[in-house]
């Protein structure tokens, strides 16, 4: 078995300093409110900008086309996940879990549905296996977090969470052998 194999290792740097060389205000890179229209759409997710934030409300989300004088911007959470970007890592492990596997992916999914209905920003860029363990890639720390401590409430087990210095971005491990 490959044993030698971290994942999440090769996170790779996105161009975090801007053209001028500036450090943005925001921490988050792909927050820049700088430029963005009063309000704006985004063509992907469907996520509306307003009053300097962005929400999702999945009963208009379909009626995009009423929206035509809406500007199209790809919200950050989509440009997050077309550059695969990921703040958050989850990595999960251990016998427990492939045991338990539909059961914690359906946890996680139905996690990133109630976070996604309070903040459109948080979102699974990724969910695979990678050796053996579960690696679920998010576009905000703060939603990694979440799924650690969510699957660990439901299935217990040991968690691990870290943050690099800058809180720029969040590890979390965890696992449950049996
Ligand atoms: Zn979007």
């Amino acid at each position: 078995m490959k044993r030698d194999f971290v994942p999440g290792q090769s996170v790779q740097k996105f161009g975090i300093g801007d053209k001028h060389g500036r450090v943005e205000r925001s921490e988050d890179p792909f927050i820049a409110e700088e430029g963005m229209p009063e309000t704006a759409v985004c063509p992907d997710c469907h996520a509306r900008y307003e009053h300097k934030r962005w929400t999702l409300d999945e009963e208009v989300a379909g009626q995009l086309p009423r929206e035509e004088g809406a500007a199209r911007v790809l919200c950050p959470a989509c440009r997050k996940i077309a550059g695969d970007y990921a703040e958050g890592i989850v990595i999960l492990r251990g016998a427990y879990l492939w045991k338990h596997e539909e059961e914690i992916r359906h946890l996680i999914h139905n996690e990133e549905t109630r976070a996604r209905d309070k903040n459109p920003l948080q979102r699974i860029i990724s969910m695979a296996r990678q050796g053996d363990s579960l690696v679920i890639r998010t576009t905000e720390q703060k939603l990694a977090e979440h799924f650690g401590r969510a699957v660990h409430k439901a299935q217990q087990g040991d968690l691990r969470v870290s943050w690099d210095q800058g809180h720029v971005r969040c590890r979390v491990f965890w696992e449950r052998e049996e």
